[in-house]
């Protein structure tokens, strides 16, 4: 009698075993099979971000092999607009010579769009070669005072240069901030009908200087504060109709600036005026030979 009831719950264990033993089995076979899915879906995502990376690439290098082929055409076409503007072959009409600096201005403007294509393109394939070095504020600005000397057509804009007063030597790469600010400036001239741009540079922190391109000009309503780094973007209003320009200087400005350890920041109340800023380490880090010459 007991030997009948203990067989039969023996039995019974070995049967509620095997059925957890077919539970487990199948719960394994179950996480295998999802196993092998997650599996297959990184492998695919892995493609994909191949392919991806591959496409931009691409794109980088379609970008930076057609800037750089339009560059001599578009020098020859300066060079010929300007041996017919000196009127080597023959003199010119009045209305001629409008007609070929006019020329000439287009293609310097195209040449300036296609060196900020092949910056741009350069930044996104990693590209860009930093050089920094040691370097006075005060000569960085005097370079640009000289640049833009023949450029300021409009005699009821003033273009001033603060001193920059008690600010330590820099070690980044002057040429690359000068890039930036270039283009603040010009685009402080460019939206500023009368009044004035100012240039100056502040020490922020033991750190780090800021340098800021203000103007009295048309200014930017706040929602497109954000906007304005963003490629190709472009503010509407009355004066961006008269004037020419792609939209890229001030996104290639922002990666400058990221790539000197920076960044770049806007101010601006519509119809007030704007002041477009970088925030750079004084010293670039990660890249300073010759340290031991620092102030
Ligand atoms: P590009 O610099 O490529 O020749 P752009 O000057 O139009 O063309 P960005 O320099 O990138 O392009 O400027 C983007 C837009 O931001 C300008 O088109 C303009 O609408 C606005 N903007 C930039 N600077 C100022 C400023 N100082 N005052 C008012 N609007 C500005
Ligand atoms: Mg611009």
């Amino acid at each position: 009698m007991v030997n009948t009831a203990a067989a039969s719950d023996s039995a019974e264990l070995a049967q509620a075993l095997a059925s957890s033993r077919q539970e487990a089995d199948e719960l394994r076979a179950e996480l295998e099979e999802t196993n092998r899915g997650v599996v297959a879906l990184y492998a695919e995502l892995d493609a994909q971000a191949d392919q991806l990376r591959k496409a931009t690439e691409l794109k980088s290098r379609f970008l930076a092999y057609m800037s750089h082929e339009f560059r001599t055409p578009i020098g020859a076409i300066r060079s010929i607009a300007r041996i017919l503007s000196d009127q080597v072959d023959g003199q010119l009409t009045p209305e001629q010579h409008k007609q070929v600096a006019f020329v000439d201005s287009t293609a310097a403007e195209l040449a300036d769009m296609v060196d900020d294509l092949l910056d741009l393109a350069k930044i996104e394939a990693g590209r860009v070669d930093i050089s920094p070095a040691w370097f006075e504020m005060v000569d960085l600005f005097s370079a640009l005072r000289g640049m833009f000397r023949p450029v300021l057509v409009n005699p009821a804009t003033a273009l001033i240069f603060e001193e920059p007063e008690g600010l330590p030597r820099l070690y980044t790469d002057d040429r690359k901030l000068s890039q930036i600010l270039r283009n603040f400036i010009s685009n402080a001239l460019k939206f500023t009908p009368e009044g004035e741009v100012r240039v100056k540079a502040t020490r922020v922190a033991e750190t780090s200087v800021r340098f800021s391109v203000s103007d009295t000009g048309i200014g930017i309503a706040p929602e497109h504060h954000k906007a304005v780094f963003d490629d190709y973007a472009q503010v509407d209003s009355p004066v961006q109709k008269r004037l020419r320009g792609t939209g890229l200087g001030l996104a290639l400005s922002r990666r400058l600036a990221v790539l000197l350890g920076g960044d770049v920041e806007v101010q601006s109340e519509l119809g007030k005026g704007s002041v477009f800023s970088v925030v750079l380490p004084v010293r670039l880090v990660g890249s300073a030979p010759g340290e031991q010459h620092a102030p």
